[in-house]
């Protein structure tokens, strides 16, 4: 039998008494392996299953509500965005509306969020551009998307898949971590994990791919403590450091 450590024999030891443990690979930083493209169908076969409709969570009336409410999001939880937003989508769900209420008005109202002045100005940008150049409705392509103020790559990403239904991949912290931890997606950027995300995902699951990783990311593969013992894909996951639940023995 091999040698094993003194961390690795406490694992065992609480292993024995029915508890998760994170089980550790010799070398720390083990080279997580590729998934093969049958284990990548089976993995987005269980996240239907296990929920056919995803939804994103953050509150939001119609597309230029979800732009705000996006635009609002960023380093920042949904939940706090989703606090702030009745308030000010109740006064204004429309640019016109918005960029009537003014700067000072929207700044005091998502005053709760962080970097609020700077958002606050960007939500107003952006609501003045739609009326100058798209008659002031959301438009439908990530080019004019990413030309509003305070709107990246993701955020347009988001808008195109929920408001125009398009298979986009918007790569956040949780995908992010879920591309390079698990090993589905590998990459030094957001941008390198979205694009090995789009070509292994199979096109049917690329509509909902996009809520089905965050939420397992939020819920399920978390930064810190990941549930693997609760996970659906436990057994498909490349992690070496994934938390096996050991039968007592
Ligand atoms: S097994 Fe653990 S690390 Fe792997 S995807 Fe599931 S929760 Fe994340």
């Amino acid at each position: 039998m091999a040698k094993i450590s003194t961390k690795a024999a406490k694992a065992l030891k609480k292993a024995k008494k029915g508890k998760a443990v994170r089980v550790k690979p010799a070398k720390a930083r083990a080279k997580v392996q590729p998934w093969s493209k049958a284990e990548i169908e089976e993995a987005f076969r269980r996240f239907q299953e296990a929920m056919p409709e995803p939804k994103g969570e953050l509150h939001h009336v119609n597309p230029f509500t979800l732009l705000v409410a996006v635009v609002l999001s960023a380093q920042a939880t949904d939940a706090g965005v989703n606090k702030a937003t009745p308030a000010l989508f109740d006064l204004a769900d429309t640019p016109e509306k918005m960029a009537a209420l003014g700067e000072d008005r929207v700044r005091d109202l998502i005053k709760t969020i962080g970097l609020f002045r700077t958002k606050a100005k960007n939500v107003i940008g952006l609501s003045h551009k739609l009326l100058a150049e798209h008659g002031g409705r959301v438009p439908n392509t990530r080019e004019a998307l990413q030309e509003l103020p305070g709107v990246g790559r993701k955020t347009a990403n988001v808008v195109l898949n929920i408001a125009f239904g398009h298979p986009t991949m918007a790569v956040d912290t949780h995908i992010f971590r879920i591309g390079n931890r698990t090993g589905l997606a590998p990459g030094k950027d957001p941008l390198a994990v979205e694009l090995a995300l789009l070509e292994a995902i199979p096109e049917k699951y690329m509509m909902h791919a996009h809520h089905w990783l965050i939420l397992h990311g939020r819920y399920t593969c978390l930064a810190r403590r990941p549930l693997c013992e609760k996970c659906v894909i436990a057994d498909l996951c490349k992690w070496p450091g994934k938390t096996v639940l050991m039968a007592p023995g």
